[in-house]
């Protein structure tokens, strides 16, 4: 990165002095599913909401980049990284049982909270299991698989608005959809923060809630999720269109196919993979080369669904 804009990251972060754990130049390969992704001019992992809230109050009003990171699990990093500030929600981890619901902190991992509901006999959210990524991540995505999305378990969601106030507020199913919340409102700057979220579960049997989620992690392993380092999907499907895209690119011959060591799955054509040293360049030059094949051969404009982090030279 340029020294003066590291030196102006690293001022601005001494000067607020915030509970958080700091690294400057932090490779994004290392915190990506993917593995790809070069140096944050500085990573900030807040310890505490009120960290997080200050931390983000003082971004706002510095004009600096930043942008907040669950578990990287449906992010690609570009090549020369992100010039400002990643927000990570890392240290925001904790689990809290109260009768049926389950009140989870932004940066817990949805395995950990997966395995406490089955601990604690509840059920619910055996769909989830083996997904990657944090609680917040999958509630700002409204993760879905096997039929079933997060929006459908959530009670309440606890965020940080763009005017710096907090609120937990009951969720409003009209206003989310199929990979579409509130919180996406605005640029990644203006979005609101999701600091934990409550899940509304039902008395289950531990040990057949286990078996389902032991079922889902199989299935999950024989789709090749865990084969090689990916972000799931990289595509959205649209219903409208009638054909997952993942169908659409098999048509397309695009399973299989390389850019380097960016490859479309031998196993599913909309899961992109890293065979080992992928560059995002590559991968977003298979995005490129997929949309414009769909584009051309049906007149359909496939949608990522993973996020981009960085700048991609078009
Ligand atoms: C092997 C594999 C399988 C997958 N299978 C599925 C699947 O079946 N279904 C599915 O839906 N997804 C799947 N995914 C994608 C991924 O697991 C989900 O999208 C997950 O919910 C992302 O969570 P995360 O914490 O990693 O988010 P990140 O990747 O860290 O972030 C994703 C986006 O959310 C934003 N964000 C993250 N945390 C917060 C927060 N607290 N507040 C506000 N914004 C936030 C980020 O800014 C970014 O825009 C898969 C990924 C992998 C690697």
């Amino acid at each position: 990165m340029l020294a003066d804009a590291m030196a102006t990251v690293r001022e601005f972060l001494e000067k607020i002095n915030i509970d958080a754990a700091l690294a400057f130049d932090e490779p994004l390969s290392a915190h990506t599913t993917f593995r790809v992704g070069g140096p944050a001019d500085a990573w900030v992992e807040p310890r505490t909401e009120e960290a997080l809230a200050a931390l983000v109050a003082a971004l706002r009003a510095s004009g600096l980049p930043w942008v907040t990171l669950g578990g990287g699990a449906n992010v690609l990093a570009s090549d020369s990284g992100f010039r400002g500030v990643v927000v990570s929600t890392r240290g925001l981890a904790s689990i809290r049982r109260d009768g049926n619901l389950l009140h989870a902190g932004a940066g817990t991992r949805v395995t950990e909270l997966v395995a406490s509901a089955i601990g604690a006999s509840l059920a619910g959210l055996e769909f989830a299991a083996g997904l990657p990524g944090s609680v917040g991540g999958a509630v700002y995505m409204n993760a879905r698989c096997y039929d079933r999305e997060f929006a459908e378990v959530l009670s309440t969601v606890r965020r940080l608005d763009a005017d710096g106030s907090i609120r937990e507020e009951a969720i409003e199913r009209g206003e989310w959809a199929y990979k579409r919340t509130p919180f996406m409102a605005g640029g990644a700057q203006e979005a609101s923060i999701v600091l934990g979220a409550s899940f509304r579960l039902e008395p289950g049997d531990a040990s057949a809630l286990a078996a389902r989620a032991r079922e889902l992690e199989a299935d999950r392993r024989a789709k090749g999720h865990f084969d090689h380092p990916c972000a799931g999907s990289m595509f959205k499907n649209d219903r409208a269109f009638g054909r997952p895209s993942g169908k659409i690119l098999d048509e397309l011959g695009f399973r299989g196919r390389r850019v380097g060591d960016a490859a479309v799955s031998e196993k599913h054509a909309n899961i992109f993979v890293n065979l080992g040293k992928a560059r995002a360049a590559d991968m977003k030059a298979l995005v490129d080369s997929a949309r414009a094949a769909a584009l051309e051969a049906y007149g359909f404009v496939l949608e990522p669904e993973v996020v981009f982090l960085g700048d991609f030279p078009d």
